[in-house]
């Protein structure tokens, strides 16, 4: 929920290495079934009717995040590996990432291939959601601040019908509005690794994309240009510059959006 390892690029680094050396040859572990849906390869120890379903609306979460942000994702094999308890994910992770067995879900992108760890609990969906929004966005985007990573996986997590609502944070965002706490900007765009990422960063990070997608036409197609800027591999600078240069009022005009939600 809090700490996902993707999106650090020194984190990413150290893993890859730790991947290189530890895991690269096949996925072993007690599954109980193994198959293809689509650009998934699923490794699961649950019965895979139970899963299935969830699997499935996948492929919906990413044609999902392709219309709302107007860029086009990467159609590489995401091996999703589903655990029955949060012990049999600690046991396969240890050894692998050492830093990551208190995280509820793991992204890792390896040298050729991209890994979605998650444990089936209560909150397993919302999990593997968030952990496949950073996989497609890792194959598919050259890269990407770590603080618009996560405020997209926090938005995109949900399911569809919530259309970005992330309940978690929007009662606490407005009420921090209403006593006039600002929106951070820079201090975000000055996060370098998942373990300067506290709570109240996810949530601002969630904000400004949920802001963007929902404010105005204008807001959104900034965002969305941003991201093709990306793809394209040119160079857009830091967002909120970018932002702000096309929508001089953001910040205040984003404070007043969820002072008045
Ligand atoms: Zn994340």
């Amino acid at each position: 929920m809090y700490a996902r390892l993707s999106g650090s690029a020194l984190l990413l680094a150290i893993l890859q290495l730790s991947l290189l050396t530890c895991c690269s040859a096949t996925i072993r572990a007690d599954w109980q079934a193994e198959y293809s849906e689509g650009q998934f390869r699923v490794h699961t120890q649950v019965d895979p009717d139970r899963i299935q379903p969830a699997v499935r609306r996948l492929s919906r979460l990413q044609k999902q995040i392709e219309e709302s942000l107007q860029i086009e994702l990467s159609d590489q094999t995401v091996d999703l590996l589903i655990f029955s308890s949060q012990r049999q994910y600690r046991d396969y992770v240890a050894p692998r990432v050492p830093e990551a067995v208190n995280r509820p879900a793991l992204f890792v992108k390896g040298p050729d291939a991209l890994w979605v760890h998650v444990v089936y609990d209560n909150s397993w969906e919302t999990n593997l959601r968030h952990e496949v929004t950073h996989a497609f966005l890792h194959a598919s985007l050259p890269f990407l601040p770590l603080w618009l990573d996560e405020g997209l996986a926090e938005y995109f997590e949900l399911p569809e019908s919530a259309k970005g609502v992330n309940r978690k944070y929007s009662g606490n965002l407005v009420w921090r509005m209403r006593l006039r706490r600002g929106l951070p900007t820079s201090e975000l765009e000055q996060l370098q690794s998942l373990t300067e990422m506290r709570p109240d960063d996810y949530r601002d990070s969630w904000a400004w994309v949920y802001f963007c997608l929902h404010s105005s036409n204008e807001t959104r197609t900034l965002l969305q240009n941003y991201l093709q800027t990306i793809q394209r591999e040119e160079v857009p600078g830091a967002f909120f510059r970018y932002l702000t240069a096309g929508y001089p009022s953001a910040v205040a005009t984003a404070e007043r959006f969820y002072r008045s939600w």
